[in-house]
């Protein structure tokens, strides 16, 4: 059961060979066993989701099933689930029991999958490694000296190490794509504006995207179906028609033009990672594909563009959290401004604090025209030369990240060399685009390295096709590090 697809599982439950209650009784014992070292879940709660997956046997004895029905799902801790502790990986949230649900998770509920728990991730969505977390590191299972990735490592880790059948994540610059990569698994940033963001916590509104994340591109379009969608209660969600995001898997290559960007290449990138990639389009001219030499010129901007925006977006949007009506409230202090300042101060972790004084700094008067209004006008032509690049090709790819898996504490004390693990990323989300990383070979030390592919607005099903054709030609995306300490592959 636990390398079978989502589709496998699904027929399984159907067929009556296994009971909703069985599988998620499989995942919580395999929970208890590994979570203890990986660090992957910051919360379970076995009594809530035996409860779902016996209304799910229910509703499979009852032939009223669903695809997703039965199948125990991890939620990353970003996503608000009644009755279950949201916290974010913060200590400003340690103890919030949220009363509602966020869309993503009504969503899972309604076609009947189970909550298997929340997965750790980086204070706020902020990191690349999951060090940042309030609840502590999480340890990437094909290594556990070196990180998963960020910010949506929990649930990266606990993918690969099958303490979960599928998994959700969300990317700001990166979040999905790069743990991903670093974990050898697969994920999807949709286009923004195709997942609700409603009771996701808020990090940087204009990028922040929920996706899928799961062991194949198939496992990821069964996982779109559910997740897409109009929601009224999202001003950015967009009402389109309900796709079939697996309606194009089988479809052949031919034809297919991959557009290859030059600064995806240049400095910086490790050598290793560039030959995984370099034979992963090597094997799509196998599959009929073509490569076309393409150029992003203002990509290189990108990172000073994020973090002027995705900081400005967070000081505003982080400035709910005051001690008054949810989460931390300092113990001891004067009067209402000294609450408000101790409960912030003792409430939120370092890089947190950083980005909020970076982005209070930013939009400051005075500040606001040579910073803010600055960056937004690149983001502008990052995002432009993307519409020009798609003229001439039907997909981009390169790599997701510069490197494999980094030691834990390598980069800790400084975010430079952090925030530059984003480097090939952070357009994508500047532009809105979606974008996807699929295990492709490994690099030195053994470790994973992820293949990034990113589609024209509303290119998920295309997107999907083109990595499911990869996936059926080679087998990368099937390898598990096993956690006995022997590795299956
Ligand atoms: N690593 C980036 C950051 O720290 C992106 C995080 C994300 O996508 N949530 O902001």
């Amino acid at each position: 059961m636990l390398n079978s697809s989502l589709q496998q599982i699904s027929d399984a439950l159907r067929g009556k060979k296994i009971s909703s209650v069985e599988l998620t009784q499989l995942y919580l014992n395999r929970i208890a066993t590994f979570n203890g070292e990986l660090n992957a879940y910051i919360t379970v709660n076995p009594d809530i989701s035996l409860a779902q997956a016996r209304a799910a046997d229910t509703m499979l004895a009852n032939g009223n099933a669903q695809p997703l029905t039965g199948i125990p799902i991890a939620q990353k801790d970003i996503f608000c689930a009644k009755g279950w502790r949201t916290t974010c990986g913060s200590k400003m949230l340690h103890n919030f029991i949220s009363p509602y649900d966020a869309h993503v998770i009504t969503q899972f509920n309604n076609a009947g999958a189970v909550n298997l728990g929340k997965t750790n991730m980086d204070e706020f969505a902020m990191g690349s490694s999951n060090e940042t977390s309030y609840f502590g590191a999480v340890k990437n299972p094909w290594d556990r000296t070196r990180v998963p990735g960020g910010s949506s490592g929990g649930t990266a880790t606990a993918v690969a190490a099958r303490l979960c059948a599928a998994a959700t994540g969300t990317d700001t610059g990166g979040s999905i794509r790069q743990p991903a990569a670093l974990c050898g698994i697969s994920g999807l940033k949709p286009t923004y504006g195709v997942v609700s963001r409603y009771g996701m916590i808020a990090f940087a509104s204009s990028l922040d995207q929920a996706g899928p994340m799961a062991r194949s591109a198939e496992d990821l379009s069964l996982l779109l179906n559910t997740m897409a969608g109009f929601d009224e209660r999202d001003s950015t969600s967009l009402q389109r028609e309900k796709e079939d995001y697996a309606r194009d898997l089988a479809k052949p290559l031919n034809g297919l033009r991959i557009g290859i960007p030059k600064e995806f290449f240049a400095e910086g990138l490790g050598s290793d990672v560039a030959q995984a990639v370099e034979a992963a389009i090597t094997e799509y001219k196998k599959l009929g594909a073509k490569k076309v030499d393409i150029s992003l010129p203002n990509s290189r901007l990108s990172i000073p563009v994020y973090y002027v925006l995705a900081p400005a977006e967070a000081s505003s949007n982080l400035s709910r959290f005051d001690g008054v009506r949810y989460g931390y409230r300092a113990p001891e202090y004067t009067d209402l401004a000294d609450m408000y300042e101790k409960s912030r101060a003792q409430g939120f972790g370092a890089e947190v604090k950083r980005r909020i004084l970076i982005g209070t700094y930013v939009l400051s008067h005075g500040y606001y025209d040579a910073y803010y209004l600055q960056a937004q006008k690149i983001r502008r032509l990052i995002a432009q030369d993307f519409v020009e690049a798609f003229k001439q090709c039907d997909v981009i790819m390169g790599p997701t990240s510069p490197t494999t898996a980094f030691k834990l504490g390598e980069k800790g004390d400084d975010p430079v060399q952090m925030y530059l693990s984003d480097i090939y990323t952070i357009a994508v989300n500047l532009a809105g685009l979606p974008g996807m990383s699929i295990p492709c070979g490994f690099g030195a030390n053994n470790m994973p390295v992820g293949l990034q592919i990113i589609g024209n607005y509303f290119a998920e099903a295309q997107m999907l096709n083109v990595a499911h054709q990869y996936q059926q030609a080679t087998d990368w995306h099937s390898r598990m590090p096993l956690l006995e300490g022997v590795r299956n592959d």
